[in-house]
């Protein structure tokens, strides 16, 4: 991956892409934004913004250091999104909601994995816990809510096929080697 791509995979440069996001500068305005920026934190191993752009709702599911401690065994490879019907917004008189399908590859104990996930995101109030690392002006902002895990199988990259991480190489010559 060149280095000043963003390694969301959006073929822009982080300081244009999720930077801002992950600085509190400005926050996400779709959910697929906040999807990305989230992987992306994953990436560089800031795991307070995961913890803070998870749902006040649902937050109580999770803790800071089981993020940190999950982070620590991956190796994060790609983000690919996988757009389809569930991209159709819910939307009420004050809040919105929809959903993101995704996979994400890793590296586990050298081995490769993926993580297939179909997440709900809302627009909320903001609270405290994101309010401390933001400077960005604004009432409401996108949450993470929770996942479902879909059964479709995610086929596996050949020798040949382009690599997973974006680069433009061949998986064998890449991830795969
Ligand atoms: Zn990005
Ligand atoms: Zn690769």
């Amino acid at each position: 991956m060149n280095s000043s791509q963003c390694p969301c995979g959006s073929n822009q440069p982080y300081s244009d892409c999720c930077q801002p996001f992950h600085k509190g500068h400005s926050l996400p305005k779709t959910a697929q934004q906040l999807m990305r920026s989230r992987y992306c934190a994953f990436v560089i191993n800031d795991c307070d913004y995961i913890y803070a752009t998870h749902s006040p709702q649902t937050r109580h599911t999770v803790s800071l250091a089981a993020i940190k401690d999950w982070n620590q065994q991956c190796d994060w490879l790609g983000l690919q999104i996988i757009e389809g019907p569930q991209d159709n917004q819910v939307q009420n008189n004050q809040f919105r909601e929809n959903k993101v399908e995704f996979v994400a590859w890793y590296k586990q104990d050298n081995a490769l994995q993926h993580h297939h996930e179909v997440s709900r995101f809302a627009t909320e109030f903001i609270d405290d816990e994101l309010a401390k690392r933001i400077t960005a002006e604004t009432e409401k902002c996108w949450y993470y809510l929770d996942a479902t895990y879909p059964d479709s199988a995610i086929k596996m990259p050949s020798r040949n096929d382009k690599c997973i991480c974006n680069s433009g190489k061949k998986f064998k010559k890449c991830c795969g080697s």
